[in-house]
């Protein structure tokens, strides 16, 4: 394998510092994959770029003209991380390509995807979106039969198992390791001649094919479809797998039938892009709806309803419409912010939020304000707003959430924080209200969601709300404890670029 990015001799130390926690369960991704395009590296680069929103904290893109396979990953936003020159050396008509968010602090290059192996059946790469359930276990047995991992992410026990299986082809190898595994998954794999895509049993994450001048691209949310202008063909079903080879599209469900798929109903709510489709619902209407049946069960006398941007636009739209109150953006949203930013060394008030988001104040003053949310995680947010709007001259702050409760940790692929952080899950309704300051607060039900949903789709996950784990979460599967070497040279450490 030739590495080919610059710089001195790798410098390392054994950072005997365990990986945390957060690390192994919460990681948020895109995925994305062409077969059969000349300019597939671009239009991955691309694909990247529309789902951005899915994670910032790292991108890679591998790439194959049959013969070898190039590989660029690094941390950071997909612009910067990918110039004209990187594109030109990830050649080949196929790619895949991987945006990654995780929550813990500092570098985290080693989980940057995509993945890579060489195994005794070929090279193989994969970009994986969601969260196994069973890694750890998996993990651990594997390691205990002489596996070397790596990396902290779940995603690799794929990769290693793949890698053991004793099946003839490296797509029945895939299929081998993917029955291994329990939770969620949603992944692109590349190999010398394939592009795979798989979706779990319960079709968690979302997954759909487009085509695009007589090649086929894989990607997360059709909006990534949109911008290379590729005809969106359908989403996967839950449990298949599409084996894209030569042009030709084949497909297989090799993994037993669950009785419902159970696809995350918070990619509806929050996640996902509101120009994308989903299941071919568009997520955009979905939210709207939400925020009319919102109106019908909170209804409350004001003069506008505010969102809190970007999130709560559709729903606020949704209740102005059903509720027949003006629809008013007084609260700014700034776009530019990236997620670190220097504070000031003297501490301003909301700091955190007010660099996100500002009162428009002439428009406040007297007023009475329904503020529209999509979720109430931890309060941070709405606490400060609340605040910022009452110093802005409100005159009644009524809160309105286009979700229930968040009340469970999610296990398959979103990031919130652990049961005991969850606001809801220890406070009631009223006492959230008195928390955050609103004169009234008011969640749409779950029934309402649910009901909400079924309009669109048969079968949701919507653990985080109602406590019903789909797939059986094991609280007491191991959590990797690693020892791992840091590399200490920083430009190293923040990318690799290797053709293998
Ligand atoms: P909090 O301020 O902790 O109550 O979080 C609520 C805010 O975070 C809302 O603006 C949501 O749109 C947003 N939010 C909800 N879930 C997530 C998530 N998984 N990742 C990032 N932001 C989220």
């Amino acid at each position: 394998m030739k590495v080919e990015h610059d710089g001195d001799d790798e410098v390392a130390f054994a950072d005997l510092r365990h990986e945390r926690v957060a690390d192994h369960f919460h990681d948020e991704c895109g995925i994305f994959g062409v077969h059969g395009h000349p300019e597939a590296s671009h239009i991955t680069y691309l694909g990247l770029y529309a789902l951005q929103h899915r994670g910032q904290e790292s991108a890679g893109i591998v790439s194959t003209n049959g013969h070898e396979q190039f590989v660029h990953r690094a941390m950071g936003l997909v612009v910067d991380i990918f110039q004209e020159s990187t594109l030109e050396k990830l050649k080949g008509r196929h790619a895949i390509g991987h945006v990654r968010y995780s929550t813990s602090g500092g570098s985290q290059m080693r989980n940057a995807q995509p993945f890579y192996a060489s195994t005794d059946g070929g090279l193989v790469a994969i970009a994986h979106n969601g969260n196994l359930v069973n890694a750890g276990a998996v993990r651990a047995e594997l390691e205990s039969r002489g596996s070397i991992f790596n990396s902290s992410s779940d995603s690799e026990v794929i990769v290693h198992l793949l890698a053991r299986s004793r099946e003839a082809t490296l797509e029945d190898r895939l299929i081998d390791a993917l029955s291994r595994v329990k939770g969620a998954f949603s992944l692109v794999v590349l190999t010398s001649d394939a592009l795979i895509a798989a979706r779990d049993p319960n079709g968690f994450r979302p997954l759909m094919l487009g085509r695009l001048d007589g090649g086929w691209v894989v990607a997360s949310e059709t909006c990534a479809l949109d911008l290379i202008g590729a005809e969106y063909e359908r989403d996967l079903d839950a449990g298949e797998v599409v084996v894209i080879r030569r042009g030709r599209l084949r497909s297989v469900r090799p993994f037993p039938p669950v009785a419902k798929p159970t696809f995350c109903i918070f990619e509806y709510i929050y996640f996902a892009r509101p120009d994308s489709n989903l299941q071919r619902h568009n997520v955009y209407q979905f939210r709207k709806e939400l925020g009319r049946v919102l109106a019908r069960e909170y209804p409350v006398s004001a003069d506008m309803v505010v969102p809190v941007l970007d999130s709560g636009t559709a729903a606020a739209l949704g209740y102005a419409e059903e509720s027949g109150i003006p629809y008013e953006t007084a609260l700014i949203r700034n776009h530019y912010v990236r997620r670190t930013f220097i504070e000031p060394s003297q501490s301003i008030r909301h700091f955190g939020v007010k660099v996100k988001h500002n009162p428009v104040k002439g428009m406040l003053e007297g007023k009475r304000i329904v503020v529209v949310e999509d979720s109430i995680v931890r309060g941070t947010t709405l606490i400060k707003i609340v605040d910022m709007l009452r110093k802005a001259g409100a005159r009644e702050v009524h809160v309105r959430v286009s979700s229930p409760p968040t009340i469970g940790p999610c296990h398959y692929g979103i990031d919130t924080p652990t049961r005991e952080e969850l606001l809801a899950t220890h406070h009631s309704v009223e006492e959230i209200r008195a928390l955050i300051g609103a004169d009234t607060l008011g969640y749409l039900s779950l029934t309402g969601l649910r009901e909400t949903g079924q309009q669109f789709k048969q079968g949701y996950c919507d653990a985080c709300f109602s406590n019903e784990y789909p797939v059986p979460v094991d609280l007491d599967d191991p959590v990797p404890q690693l020892s791992l070497f840091r590399t200490v040279d920083e430009p190293r450490e923040d990318s690799d670029s290797n053709s293998m």
